[in-house]
């Protein structure tokens, strides 16, 4: 049926994995900013988004940041603060601590747990939704009985199962952070990710499904806290007529001139919602005879942003593939493929896919660091299959999954071209 070496044409214009979309409010907020000379850290739109993402979200405090992982950063040493008061040494308030964090995720979820001196225990994913999996989370405690602090991210805009991990947390007296950068407008009951922990974070990093081309958010319901970040966030400035510090600052603030660009993406939140949920949908049906199965999410409880779509390859249908750190290779069968071959192949009508996020505890940086399965310590096991399903559940995903090109502005015509050469990669 579709022969393997015949490529249709590239795409004159390359179809990205999830690009920038502008509409025009964007400049001329930012026009506003210019005009009216707020140039710097202060101004209208930086209110202005801060009020409308109260708003939508439904929480009480946003603080406009220059980064999520800026957010992330200072939600830590919130929770530090929070749980083991202020840190002897002045440096970080996680100082030596562990903090179990999601395993198969975006190292900014994780990095801020060192910045703050923390050691992150990497927690299993499950495979409903790609999240941390509440049964290793459970295992996690019953191991490092001592942590108070999780942290969570929402895979590609996937809600994790918050009821779920929340129970268990809530069990062991542990806060939440919950890191929305990837799932902002995502529900979960109904209710939107980043309320859901005590401290919660949203980014608008240029490939995400808002943006500012950069920025983040803290969102929490604690006045205290949104006034502690606002501070820190300012070179934490002592009231005071000369430069007085008593605490040590951080220049996180956000610009009000990218502020500008996010006021003007926010009317159009829903709309791209909208239309990263069609990309996923004609996807699912493009690819629905091939022996691959879309990210999954739960119908009943979540509503996903679909921020990215994702396949993964059923087992009996993977060819041989062999990654090195940073290399890949891999042995062509009949009726089979892998990641490396179907990314190849959209590489090359130019288009843009992307392995599945690498997880935490197969990085070289974070090697030494524990990592909980649902079966315990998974440094102690081999990827062994135990009842015909992998134990190191990031890792089976990671061999056998891959993003989509997911642009927004990607064309039916342009979306069916990458599902018929992800067919050919089949045969
Ligand atoms: C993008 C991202 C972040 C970091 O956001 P920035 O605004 O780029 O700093 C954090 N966590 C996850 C899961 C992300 O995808």
């Amino acid at each position: 049926m579709f022969d393997r070496n015949n490529r249709p044409e590239p795409f004159k214009n390359k179809v990205w994995l999830s690009s920038p979309t502008m509409h025009g409010e964007e400049l001329e907020y930012v026009k506003e900013a210019y005009e009216t000379n707020w140039m710097s850290t202060v101004g209208k739109n930086i209110n202005e988004v801060e009020r409308i993402i109260c708003e939508n979200i439904g929480c009480k405090y946003a603080v406009a940041l220059s980064a999520g992982t800026a957010a992330l950063h200072l939600a830590m040493k919130l929770a530090g603060l929070n749980l083991y008061g202020q840190p002897a040494t002045g440096h970080g308030s996680l100082e030596g601590r562990k903090v179990f964090a999601s395993d198969m995720t975006f190292d900014a979820t994780v990095n801020p747990i060192v910045y703050e001196g923390g050691i992150p225990v990497f927690i299993d994913t499950e495979r409903d939704t790609w999240n941390m999996d509440p049964v290793a989370l459970e295992k996690a405690f019953e191991i490092y009985p001592e942590v108070r602090l999780v942290v969570m991210a929402h895979l590609y805009g996937t809600p994790g199962k918050i009821d779920e991990l929340k129970a268990v947390c809530d069990k062991h007296g542990a806060i939440i952070i919950e890191d929305a950068a990837e799932s902002l407008g995502a529900t979960y009951n109904g209710i939107q990710t980043g309320t859901f922990g005590k401290y919660n974070c949203i980014s608008f990093n240029g490939n995400k499904i808002i943006t500012g081309s950069a920025g983040g958010m803290l969102l929490t319901d604690s006045e205290e806290a949104a006034n502690k970040v606002r501070k820190w966030s300012t070179q934490a400035r002592e009231n005071a007529a000369w430069y007085q510090h008593e605490e040590l600052g951080y220049n996180y603030r956000m610009s009000n001139v990218i502020a500008g660009v996010v006021r003007g993406q926010l009317p159009h939140l829903q709309e791209h919602i909208d239309q990263k949920r069609a990309i996923y949908e004609r996807y699912k049906e493009g690819l629905k005879d091939l022996p691959v199965k879309m990210n999954p999410y739960d119908e009943k409880k979540s509503v996903p942003n679909f921020w990215l779509s994702c396949i993964i390859i059923d087992e009996d249908a993977m060819c041989k593939q062999v990654r090195g750190e940073r290399d890949v290779c891999y042995v062509k069968e009949a009726g089979k493929t892998c990641p490396t071959e179907i990314l190849e192949a959209i590489a090359s009508i130019n288009a843009e896919g992307r392995p599945i996020w690498k997880p935490m505890h197969m990085q070289p940086i974070y090697r030494m660091n524990p990592f909980i399965t649902r079966n315990g310590n998974g440094r102690a096991m081999t990827n062994a299959y135990i009842e015909g399903s992998a134990v190191d559940v990031g890792m089976d995903i990671f061999e056998r999954g891959l993003c989509l090109p997911s642009d927004n502005k990607m064309t039916t015509e342009e979306q069916t071209k990458i599902i018929e050469i992800i067919h050919r990669c089949f045969c």
